[in-house]
């Protein structure tokens, strides 16, 4: 990787930011967007803009291919094995809320739905929301103190009544790289539903959904380096074809009369209304992106980044840390002995480098970890050593002003 020709493709990485040159650690809530994104996302306005799947015009038809190309882009990207099993949704929040709402009429009193301590709140409150719906119980499997998820435990929790196994496939909090494939196996043993939160996935590692064999995986665009406001929802034909439809309106629909509407197949079904058409482009092209990068080459190089900012704090005595998995994406989060996480992160902000502080919406985790939050920085393969270096001399300077 020619880090050089990586960093011409993000604008955005090339500016002061308080008079110091912009150092980017908070990937792991946005990724940054290529050129190439920006300017398939203007291009999209400039020479195509129409609305999808209803002209006969030659622009709609335009952006009816680029956009149903895009789907098959996403399709190939998790190796899903037919394109009707990827709908587009407005980010893995929207993915999660889907499936939680198609299973309205499914779920009975009693049954089970498990999750983990370690999820986002986009994993936890739509399940809550369905336990209240249907008197669902939420059930919640321990973690250990190095971060990782207590496997034991969890397969004592299955049972008959667990209809639902929903975990990420790695902590945005943490960078847990959780054994989805074991928990996806074990939940199929007492015929459960999983649902994978791959929002910190697929930016930085391979995902196949069909060897993973999990039912549902979503995703954000915007953590691949794409736009905001677009992801996927990946689901097997016939378990999304189980759910009950989500939103009404456009679209979605085969035929409507005033007395009955039948809806349309897979994938529109459940795609009501306007898309945002140019984002789904635009994330066509961010994997396209990743794929002229490798997303090898990606995976090589942020754990280089990792390992590279491991050792240089290990030189701090008074740093705690958050997460210790051995297998771990390139996230760490810590705080400084004594001092609040959102202090440390106000003078690094001075300094040029953002990084994110707080709950990283995974309070039940901090309450966990009896902490109000972390700081937390995030690599991706556009940072750089020297970057990580900075880092280092501000968070040095910033304890010192507070300590
Ligand atoms: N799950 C995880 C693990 C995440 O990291 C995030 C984003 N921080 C989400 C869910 C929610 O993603 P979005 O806000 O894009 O819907």
């Amino acid at each position: 990787m020619n880090i050089e020709e990586v960093r011409a493709d993000f604008p955005i990485l090339d500016q002061n930011i308080n008079g110091r040159p912009l150092v980017y650690f908070d990937n792991a809530a946005t990724g940054q967007t290529p050129t190439k994104v920006i300017d398939s996302i203007s291009d999209y306005y400039r020479e195509e803009n129409a609305n999808i799947h209803r002209g006969v015009h030659y622009l709609s038809q335009k952006a009816t291919d680029a956009y149903e190309e895009a789907r098959a882009k996403i399709k190939d990207y998790i190796n899903a094995a037919q394109i009707e099993e990827i709908i587009f949704t407005s980010g893995t929040t929207m993915g999660i809320n889907l499936v939680a709402n198609g299973l309205n009429s499914r779920l009975k009193k009693g049954d089970e739905i498990i999750i983990s301590t370690l999820e986002h709140h986009a994993n936890i409150v739509p399940w809550q929301m369905l336990c209240d719906r249907t008197g669902a119980v939420l059930k919640v499997i321990p973690l250990h103190r190095d971060g990782t998820l207590d496997m034991i435990t969890f397969h004592k929790m299955l049972n008959d009544k667990v209809a639902v196994v929903a975990i990420s496939h790695i902590s945005n909090t943490l960078g847990t790289i959780n054994p989805i494939k074991e928990i996806i196996n074990a939940a199929q043993g007492v015929a459960a539903l999983t649902l994978i939160d791959g929002a910190q996935a697929t930016p930085h590692m391979k995902v196949d959904v069909q060897e993973l064999d999990c039912d549902f995986y979503v995703s954000s665009g915007h953590k691949m380096y794409g736009p905001t406001g677009v992801g996927f929802l990946y689901g097997k034909k016939n378990r999304l074809m189980e759910l009950d439809v989500y939103q009404g309106g456009g679209e979605m629909i085969d035929q409507v009369t005033f007395k009955k509407t039948t809806y349309a197949e897979l994938p529109h079904r459940f795609e009501a209304g306007t898309p945002n058409i140019a984002g789904g482009i635009g994330l066509g092209y961010a994997i396209d992106y990743i794929n002229e990068i490798g997303l090898n080459n990606i995976a090589d190089r942020e754990n280089e980044l990792l390992q590279y900012a491991m050792e240089k704090m290990s030189d701090f005595d008074d740093l705690i840390y958050f997460g210790q998995a051995k297998n771990k994406a390139s996230v760490i989060s810590f705080n400084v002995e004594g001092v609040h996480p959102y202090d440390i992160g106000v003078i690094l902000d001075k300094m040029g480098i953002a990084v994110r502080t707080g709950h990283h919406c995974t309070q039940p985790l901090m309450d966990y970890y009896e902490i109000p939050g972390t700081i937390r920085a995030s690599f991706s393969f556009y940072n750089t050593f020297e970057e990580i270096d900075l880092f280092i001399a501000a968070l040095k300077k910033a304890i010192d002003m507070l300590k």
